[in-house]
C-alpha cells in the first residue's frame, strides 16, 4: 500500500506558512514528513515523500497535478496557528486532522489523534472540509486524504511539548496509521515512556495546570510544572535533599544585615513575637522589607 507524504507550504516563491516560538511551519512540516516516512516503511507501507522543493497547494491551485499514481492514502502535514499564546498558559491548544466532507471512515485519523493526545496534546478531533485545496484535489481522484495540524505553532505550550516529543509524535502518527490500516502495532508506551497528561492539580489551596503522570492511583507531578506555578524547587548539594518552597517564599533565608536585625529586635520587643514567628516572616520572599516597614511604623 502506497502512502504519499506531503509537507505543507514551501515552494517558489517561498511560503513559510505560519511562524511562532522560533519555528517555521514549512520547515517543520518537512522535518515531520521525513521522520514519519521511515517509520511507515518499517510497517511495510510504501511511503513516498512528495517533492519537498514544491508547495502542493500552489501546484494544485495553479492547475498542476500531484504524483498520485498507485497512491491509496495521502498524509499532508501542517502546523496550526491562531492560538495566540506566546507566553504559555499551561495548556496545549492541540492537534486536529482534516478529512474530506464525504470521507467514509475516520478510524485511521482517530487512531493517530488518540496516540498524539496520549503525549499530552489536546485532541481537537477529526474535522471535515470540502474547501482545502490539496485535500479536495486528492479526494476528487478517489484517494483518502488526511491533513494533520500537529499542534499550534503560536502556542508556547504546544511547541514546548512538540520540541520535547518530536520523535514520539512521528511515531504516534506512524503507529496510528498502521493501527488504522489493521497492522499489528508494537506498543510504544513502555515503562519509561509513560503517558503525560495536563491536569489541574490542587496544591496548598490553589489549582495549578501541571504535567502529570498517573500511576496506580497516584499523580506524579513534573517539578517544572511546580516551578511554572511559582514554587521554588531547590536541591541542597550538601545534604543531597530536594526542597520545595511555596510561591513567594524563599527556601534559604540569608543572614539579615544590621538594619534587618534592628527591625527584628524592635518588632519582637513591641509585639512580643517569638523567634519562630520571626523566622516564618523572614521565609516570605519580601519578609525582610516587611519587618523593616513594621519597625518604621512603630517609631
Ligand atoms: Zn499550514
Amino acid at each position: 500500500m502506497k502512502i504519499l507524504l506531503i509537507a505543507g507550504h514551501g515552494g517558489t516563491p517561498y511560503d513559510s506558512g505560519a511562524v511562532g516560538n522560533g519555528y517555521t511551519e514549512a520547515v517543520e512540516t518537512r522535518r515531520m514528513a521525513n521522520a514519519v516516512a521511515p517509520l511507515l516503511r518499517a510497517y511495510g507501507f510504501e511511503a513516498e515523500l512528495y517533492d519537498q522543493s514544491e508547495d502542493a497547494y500552489k501546484v494544485v491551485t495553479q492547475g498542476g497535478s500531484l504524483p498520485l499514481s498507485g497512491v491509496s492514502y495521502v498524509l499532508e502535514f501542517h502546523l496550526n496557528a491562531a492560538a495566540n499564546d506566546a507566553a504559555g498558559n499551561g495548556v496545549t491548544t492541540g492537534s486536529e486532522i482534516w478529512v474530506h466532507t464525504n470521507e467514509q471512515g475516520v478510524t485511521v485519523e482517530q487512531a493517530v489523534l488518540r496516540r498524539i493526545a496520549a503525549l499530552g496534546f489536546k485532541n481537537r478531533g477529526v474535522k471535515r472540509s470540502s474547501s482545502l485545496a490539496v485535500l479536495k484535489h486528492v479526494f476528487k481522484r478517489g484517494i483518502s486524504h488526511a491533513l494533520i495540524e500537529t499542534c499550534f505553532i503560536d502556542d508556547r505550550d504546544d511547541m514546548m511539548l512538540y520540541s520535547a516529543k518530536f520523535d514520539a509524535i512521528a511515531r504516534a502518527i506512524a503507529d496510528g496509521v498502521a493501527e488504522g490500516f489493521g497492522k499489528a502495532v508494537t506498543d510504544t508506551v513502555k515503562e519509561d515512556d509513560e503517558m503525560v497528561e495536563q491536569k489541574r492539580i490542587h496544591i496548598d489551596g490553589k489549582d495549578y495546570n501541571c504535567e502529570v503522570i498517573e500511576k496506580e492511583g497516584y499523580n506524579y507531578v513534573k517539578l517544572a510544572s511546580l516551578t511554572q506555578a511559582g514554587y521554588n524547587v531547590t536541591y541542597d548539594a550538601e545534604t543531597k535533599n530536594p526542597g520545595i518552597a511555596a510561591p513567594q517564599t524563599r527556601a534559604e533565608v540569608p543572614d539579615g544585615d544590621s538594619a534587618v536585625q534592628d527591625a527584628i529586635d524592635k518588632v519582637q520587643a513591641v509585639c512580643g513575637l517569638e523567634e519562630q514567628t520571626i523566622a516564618y516572616l523572614r521565609r516570605y520572599q519580601y519578609g525582610d522589607d516587611l519587618l523593616r516597614k513594621l519597625a518604621d511604623a512603630m517609631n
